[in-house]
């Protein structure tokens, strides 16, 4: 009765005193465009043809993306930041600079009890999924990536890389030993369907996934809804981790228009997020990029002046700040300029790991 009176004060005193404290969200959807930096963002949306996911956001904060070894960070050090708080060399995943194994979010999130998930137009085991429920020494090892399914810290899994798991080197057919492991396993490149299964390894293709403009459809807002449907079975809470893949493939070949395709699917899937969690009220959406891809400008086009030119400048990354957006309870945190790292300690003070 004392300690409810006293609880009951502190609430009134800080609600007085104007200190806020975060509300905690009970669902965490960590949506990061590959590659896709402001530029990217302004291009491909520039001909306002659909609604603007990126507009839907009032907290937006910059990251500070260099890695351990590089001002420009890969994929593999600029995903494992967010997952393990600590700047690693490029090429790791899951690994500190050291290359010593650290604990990740989904081991961390599987030990409070909430399911973790991983939704991707890669495959499953590549260097930005990989870097939330693996642990190696580099990117490239990808048989070794999907033998980390196996510990069971990521209960949901969407994407490409049948190669990894049937084809493999050491001949093993990890998804008849995930399926032990209690998951539902699907190996199958037709159109994505519904599943129902808390525990699911859902593999479309034999390495990547297809391009949006070779006819992937939606496949990305469908797996990212079966993810959500799934995880929801966990009364506890969840992680789902949706990645755009291939906005910074588009980068690499500084191809715009495949670049843009990406980036309106992902932006399509955005909107849906932001529905699902506009109506929820528990969830916390983050949207973010692990680096820029293709040091893209949009610079005058003296023939069309309501239009840009494309001009990329490199083939590889580029080491600009990206944006980070967040909407729901906790997002307030995310405002300001930080370190990439940072982002693994707010979402650790939302989720209350120490
Ligand atoms: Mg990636
Ligand atoms: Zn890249």
């Amino acid at each position: 009765m004392k300690n409810k009176l006293l609880s009951v004060l502190v609430t009134i005193l800080c609600f007085q005193v104007g200190i806020a404290k975060p509300k905690l969200p009970k669902k965490i959807i960590f949506l990061i465009g590959d590659g896709m930096g402001l530029a990217q963002i302004s291009g491909a949306l520039a001909d306002n043809t659909v609604t603007n996911a990126f507009e839907r956001f009032k907290v937006i904060g910059l990251s500070k993306t260099k890695s351990s070894d590089n001002y420009v960070t890969d994929s593999g050090a600029g995903a494992t930041v967010f997952s393990i708080g600590r700047k690693t060399y490029n090429g790791a995943i899951g690994v500190d600079s050291n290359g010593k194994e650290q604990d990740g979010l989904f081991e961390m999130l599987t030990d409070k009890g909430w399911g973790t998930g991983v939704v991707v137009t890669s495959s499953i085991t590549h260097a930005t999924p990989a870097a939330f429920y693996a642990h190696v020494g580099s990117r490239k090892s990808e048989d070794e990536i999907a033998e980390f399914l196996i510990r069971n810290h990521c209960d949901v899994a969407i994407g490409g890389g049948i190669k990894f798991f049937k084809d493999r080197k050491d001949k093993r057919d990890l998804l008849e030993e995930l399926t032990e492991k209690g998951y539902k396993t699907i190996a199958d490149s037709s159109e994505i369907k519904p599943i129902d299964a808390a525990k699911l390894i859902y593999l479309l293709a034999y390495d990547g996934m297809k391009k949006k403009q070779d006819g992937r459809g939606d496949y990305l807002k469908k797996a990212t809804e079966i993810a959500i449907h799934n995880l929801s079975k966990n009364e506890e809470g969840f992680f789902l981790m949706v990645e755009g893949s291939q906005i910074d493939w588009g980068g690499h070949v500084n191809d715009f228009e495949y670049m843009k395709s990406e980036l309106l699917d992902f932006n399509q899937t955005l909107n849906a997020v932001l529905d699902y969690a506009a109506k929820d009220k528990k969830t916390l959406v983050v949207v973010t990029a692990d680096h820029e891809t293709g040091g893209l400008s949009l610079l005058e086009n003296k023939e069309n002046k309501n239009t840009f030119k494309v001009n990329y400048s490199t083939l590889g990354h580029s080491g600009i700040m990206v944006p980070v957006f967040a909407f729901g309870p906790g997002a307030e945190l995310f405002s300001g300029i930080y370190e990439n790292t940072e982002i693994h300690y707010k979402f650790k003070k939302l989720l209350k790991i120490k």
